[in-house]
This record gives structure tokens, C-alpha cells and sequence, in this order.
């Protein structure tokens, strides 16, 4: 499925966090480990199976704190809402809320980068023809969420699915077809085409 997990850390305190860890708990563990990260949280997108598979296993492992939407029907330990800045170390990471691909769906800005998830990929946006999925509040989180944030954030999306496995808010917002300017109406026509 191509899926993207992270390890997020800080140089100064060791402490840090897998994102979405969907497969292979053991290897994530061990290339945290690696990279000398002492993983207290574990930060989830959304609550897709291929993006939380792992969670159990990488908790068993670590004693990390779940962090997620509020909604999440994960029950996180760390419950966030749209704003909040979660502290790891001494790291700041903002947390945005961006419903559409499903409603409990977050983006997480720390470093310089922001981790899209199944918002924003390279090169595409994230379906919304599942069952939770909202087209007008992808909109939204596209066009009056993402559009907002500084175009210098590196994409780190959920899933390898562009020509790059990581691009800028700047290069998507030129070159991406689902964040060309459109009405709420516009979009909802383009995202209903296969
Ligand atoms: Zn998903």
C-alpha cells in the first residue's frame, strides 16, 4: 500500500514519535532505536487500519502515549483538537485539523515539516469516497487549511503514491492538480469525476 511511517525526534532530549505506524512495528522500533529516539507518543493521521495496524505493538514496545483526534475512535491517550501544540522534548508540533478523507483526520506541523497523512499526498489529494469521508470539508481543509500554512512546510504525506516521496507546500500548491483554485461547487464536481 506504499504507506509512510515516520520517527520524529529531538536532538537535544532523545524523546520523539513514530507517526502512523501502520506495518512492521519491530523495524520502527528498531530504526528509532537507531537514531537514538526515545519514542514517548505515538501521533496518528487518522484511525485507517493501515495507518494504526502497528499502534499495540509499538506501545507494547515502548510505553509511548497515544496521541489523536479527540474523535478518534482509537480512545488516545493524548486526545488533540485543531490548534493545540503537542511538546515532545523540546519540540513543538502544531496540530491541524483537516477533516475529508475522514473526520478525525490531523496534519502535524513540527520542524519545518508538516505531515499530511491522507490529506495531501505528492501530487494528489487523499479520497473522499470512503465511508466518514466528507468532499466539501476536504475542500476546506485544502483550500482554507493548508492554503494558510507557510509554503517552505516539507509534505510528508501518508502514502508514496507522487513522482517524489516528499515535495513543499509551494511545489503542490503550483503543481498539484486537486489544489488548483476552485469553488466549493467547482471542487465537488472535480472530486465526483473517477
Ligand atoms: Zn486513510
Amino acid at each position: 500500500m506504499d504507506n509512510f511511517a515516520y520517527v520524529l525526534g529531538d536532538e537535544a532530549t532523545g524523546e520523539g514519535a513514530i507517526v502512523d505506524p501502520g506495518f512492521e512495528p519491530a523495524r520502527l522500533v528498531a530504526e528509532a532505536g537507531r537514531l537514538g529516539v526515545k519514542v514517548t507518543h505515538v501521533l496518528v493521521t487518522h484511525a485507517h487500519f493501515d495507518h494504526v495496524r502497528a499502534v499495540p505493538e509499538v506501545v507494547k514496545a515502548t510505553g509511548a502515549k497515544v496521541a489523536a483526534h479527540r474523535a478518534s475512535p482509537l480512545r488516545p491517550d493524548v486526545p488533540l483538537d485543531d490548534g493545540v501544540v503537542l511538546r515532545i522534548g523540546h519540540v513543538d508540533v502544531r496540530v491541524h485539523a483537516t477533516p475529508g478523507h475522514q473526520p478525525d483526520h490531523l496534519c502535524y506541523e513540527a520542524g519545518g515539516r508538516l505531515l499530511t497523512g491522507d490529506t495531501l499526498f505528492v501530487g494528489e489529494c487523499g479520497r473522499t469516497d470512503l465511508p466518514g469521508s466528507d468532499p466539501r470539508a476536504m475542500w476546506r481543509s485544502l483550500q482554507e487549511v493548508l492554503a494558510r500554512l507557510p509554503r517552505s512546510l516539507e509534505v510528508c504525506p501518508g502514502h508514496d503514491y507522487g513522482p517524489t516521496p516528499t515535495s513543499t507546500l509551494d511545489r503542490e500548491f503550483r503543481d498539484n492538480y486537486t489544489l488548483r483554485p476552485r469553488t466549493i461547487e467547482e471542487f465537488l464536481r472535480f472530486m465526483q469525476k473517477p
